[in-house]
């Protein structure tokens, strides 16, 4: 079984842990291809950070810091110390020690010519990731950044996606979302294909606006997932009207959308089959088109409860499948 899915980080990492989880009891000759949101991307001192496809390799590779859900288990933040002991700026992005080997080898290749998917191949690799069946691939390999125009009265201001959700905690209210460079790039190599070969495409539970968002503004990408025959199945990131994590209903009201597992499925009607919501939200209908909604518990408290979770949704897929 070939499957194809649209991620973030954390969100997107941890559910794509617990179905590979599933799979390999399953379908253990099953490909999980998984196209990486790069709108968070950020130069800092010089380095090309991918926070996203970051947390897809320390996840899926065995080496997150589980509390945190992000960045490198047994970290330390030895350097950046000596940064702020500089006086360097900016402080408030977490460098960790080992994670930074990553920054600095991507930053390397890159400068020497290779694409950001020959770069993430080549780290992927390194995380055992091909070995066990899984493609990671960036959503393009042309730069982009997503821009927060912040909501502060008279005055308009943008600032780079990270410095919103990191520095500003998403408090300031965001007008609008800007990714440079989205309209200019190129699906990266095997990702429209991922999607038009796929047997099954899935979306985790990643945040709808500034994750899987942003990847649906690729060019090409919101087409191949229309024309698919594969069943396409997502779940909710919201439980109750709340993000289990982060400020996704910040992004939803910058975009006009309000905050419900309805409304989320919602933004996707255009190609979704199925849809999972957490049992609190058992019964809720996507307004207008017809998507199968099923409940199943939604917090990914651990591997064994998120392979069980991608279980329900594999099921929900072979019963939406046209
Ligand atoms: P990010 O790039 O690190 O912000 O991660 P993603 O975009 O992949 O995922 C963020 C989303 O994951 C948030 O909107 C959360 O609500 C959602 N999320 C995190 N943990 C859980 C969970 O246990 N269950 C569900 N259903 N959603 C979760
Ligand atoms: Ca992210």
């Amino acid at each position: 079984m070939r499957i194809t899915a649209l991620a973030g980080g954390v969100g997107g990492a941890r559910f794509l842990r617990g179905l590979k989880a599933q799979l390999d009891v399953v379908a253990p000759e099953s490909e999980l291809t998984v196209i990486a949101n790069t709108g968070d991307d950020i130069s800092l001192f010089g380095l090309r950070v991918c926070p996203d496809i970051d947390t897809l390799l320390y996840t899926l590779g065995g080496g997150v810091n589980e509390d945190q859900g992000w960045g490198r288990a047994d970290e330390s933040t030895r350097v950046q110390g000596e940064l702020a002991a500089y006086g360097a700026v900016p402080q408030w992005f977490t460098l960790g020690d080992l994670d930074l080997g990553t920054h600095i080898v991507r930053s390397q290749w890159l400068a020497q010519g290779q694409t950001a998917s020959e770069v993430t191949e080549r780290l992927a690799t390194r995380w055992g990731l091909p070995d066990r069946g899984i493609r990671l691939l960036p959503m393009t390999d042309t730069p982009v950044e997503t821009h927060v125009v912040l909501d502060e009265g008279d005055e308009q201001r943008a600032v780079h996606f990270q410095e919103w959700w990191v520095r500003l905690r998403a408090e300031v209210p965001a007008s609008r979302f800007v990714v440079a460079g989205l309209d200019r790039a190129a699906a990266a190599p095997g990702v429209l294909d991922a999607i038009r070969t796929a047997d099954v495409i899935v979306l985790p539970p990643s945040n709808p606006v500034v994750s899987i968002g942003i990847i649906l503004g690729v060019p090409g990408v919101r087409d191949a997932l229309r024309g698919s025959t594969a069943p396409v199945v997502g779940v909710s990131p919201l439980i109750s009207g709340r993000p289990v994590r982060g400020h996704a209903d910040a992004c939803l009201s910058a975009i006009g959308v309000e905050s419900s597992a309805a409304a989320v499925a919602g933004l996707y009607a255009d190609f979704l089959d199925g849809w999972l919501v957490d049992p609190a939200d058992a019964g809720v209908r996507v307004r207008g088109v017809e998507v199968a909604t099923h409940s199943a518990p939604l917090l990914m408290t651990d591997v064994p409860t998120t392979a069980a979770m991608a279980a329900e949704l594999l099921a929900l897929a072979e019963r939406v499948r046209r």
